[in-house]
């Protein structure tokens, strides 16, 4: 496989008449290319099918969750925090860095269930200190 093949991913061939699918995906930095490649070398697949199991088991991860717990929901990701709303508690639980390790602010522990699902979401690298922890 060529590099630039390497780069290019392309829906799956039976989907092709979906007209507003874009038919391509760059992936854009070089250490996530590299990273990817060698995790594919790793478990013995192509760069491709590695990629495209990544994508799977995202949304597949996200309907798990959904399911197993249904109370809560991810509602946004904003200035370095991940907001989770409780419909149980009718309250929205701000999970950001504390002293050690992430912290919510609703419960004011490190070890709740809004920690917990806050800690699958792919925004967890860039979550941020929450104000009242600095
Ligand atoms: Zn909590």
């Amino acid at each position: 496989m060529s590099q630039i093949e390497d780069y290019t991913m392309v829906p799956p061939k039976e989907k092709n008449s979906v007209k507003d699918r874009p038919s391509m995906i760059d992936i854009i930095s070089s250490e996530t290319y590299d990273s990817l490649k060698k995790e594919a070398e790793q478990k013995s697949t192509s760069l491709r099918r590695h990629t495209n199991n990544i994508l799977d088991y995202h949304f597949e991860k996200q309907e798990l969750l959904k399911k197993m717990l249904p109370d809560l929901e991810v509602i946004m990701f904003r200035e370095g925090l991940i907001y989770v709303m409780d419909s149980r508690r009718n309250s929205v639980a701000k999970i950001g860095l504390g002293e050690k390790f992430f912290h919510c602010d609703l419960c004011k522990k490190s070890d709740c269930v809004h920690v917990l699902l806050a800690m699958t979401q792919d925004e967890l690298p860039k979550v941020e200190r929450l104000p009242n922890k600095k």
